[in-house]
């Protein structure tokens, strides 16, 4: 069985929302060929989608082709809005929550939601999150930051405290990409941006304590947690070397807590994948492809199937993994 955990779904019809709140540069789609549509944020381009990024049959027979029975489903980071006023946010949230959960009551044995929240206010933040809990929703995707606050920031900490008290996992995944306006050239906030955005939000979990706050929280970071795994030897270095600057919240060393936390299987590489294994723990890594992006492993782990590596370590990275992070009964996708 395989469950891809990190994929894309958008709303085929969006509301004009620039128009409704009066402000702003919410995304809205241009169905300008059949099939196809442009991601406008404003008078931006910001990307070309195709159907598979809306449509759930045609998403299936594509994902089907690489073993893949069900995915996880989740808004493209763009649509998180946090800089939205917060009712404005609430309402794009809202949107987009409804139309996740209609896929999955019309599909439920292909796709499993996570849900959008407006960030940027903790109080409404948690009423969706209550929300989405009824609907059935087994967890959330935020960003790496919210409005450039890191995810240790106070504010947080209710919905990361609701999180752990309603049973419902957290995908964090990168966006809003650290010094993007510096790189434009090259697809670098892709590259390199997103890579470390991913690496700020593991660090601002640790130092700040929060794994220990809240220890039945269940957190995982996209793209294989972006480059913490690849530089714990300098993280771990400047822990010990200036503690005065990296242990000021927390005295624990940061290596102590790989394998507290999830991270999907998305590193484009064997041999790193290899390497990650016996840090992090089979039991930790998830399928993921980020389907339907370019940027994506769009053979859906087949490198993986490829490697020799033990049926229960492809079985724990291809399903089980992913089934103790959202605490699913994978018989309710057979
Ligand atoms: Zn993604």
């Amino acid at each position: 069985m395989k469950i891809d955990m990190h994929t894309h779904i958008f709303p085929e019809k969006l509301p004009d929302f620039t128009r409704k709140f009066g402000y702003g540069d919410f995304i809205h789609l241009d169905h300008h060929r059949p099939g196809y549509a442009r991601m406008m944020a404003g008078n931006r381009f910001f990307r070309e989608i195709n159907e598979n990024c809306w449509d759930p049959e045609i998403r299936i027979k594509e994902y089907e082709k690489f073993n893949t029975t069900v995915q996880v489903v989740c808004t493209i980071p763009v649509m998180f809005s946090y800089w939205a006023k917060p009712n404005d946010g609430l309402a794009v949230s809202e949107f987009l929550n409804d139309d996740i959960a209609g896929a999955v009551e019309k599909y439920p044995k292909n796709y499993i939601a996570l849900g959008t929240l407006p960030m940027q206010d903790t109080e409404l933040a948690i009423k969706e999150l209550e929300r989405i809990k009824k609907l059935g929703f087994p967890g959330i995707q935020i960003g790496s930051n919210i409005n450039n606050h890191n995810l240790s920031e106070p504010q947080f900490l209710p919905v990361f405290e609701a999180c752990q008290e309603l049973d419902m996992a957290v995908l964090v995944h990168p966006w809003e990409m650290m010094g993007e306006e510096y790189m434009q050239t090259y697809w670098l906030p892709w590259l390199v941006g997103m890579p470390a955005e991913t690496t700020r939000a593991i660090c601002s979990f640790i130092f700040s304590g929060l794994f220990d706050k809240l220890p039945e929280l269940r957190v995982c970071f996209a793209h294989a947690g972006g480059s913490f795994l690849a530089t714990i030897g300098r993280i771990e270095h400047g822990f010990n070397c200036r503690p005065d600057l990296v242990a000021v919240d927390n005295p624990t060393n940061p290596r102590e807590y790989i394998g507290k936390f999830w991270i999907d299987s998305i590193t484009h590489d064997a041999d790193y994948l290899k390497y990650i294994l016996p840090m992090i723990g089979s039991e930790k890594i998830c399928l993921g492809s980020d389907y339907p992006f370019p940027l994506g492993d769009l053979e859906i782990g087949k490198f993986i199937e490829d490697m020799d590596l033990s049926d229960s370590v492809k079985e724990d990275i291809f399903a089980l993994s992913t089934a103790k992070w959202l605490n699913i009964d994978l018989k309710d996708y057979q």
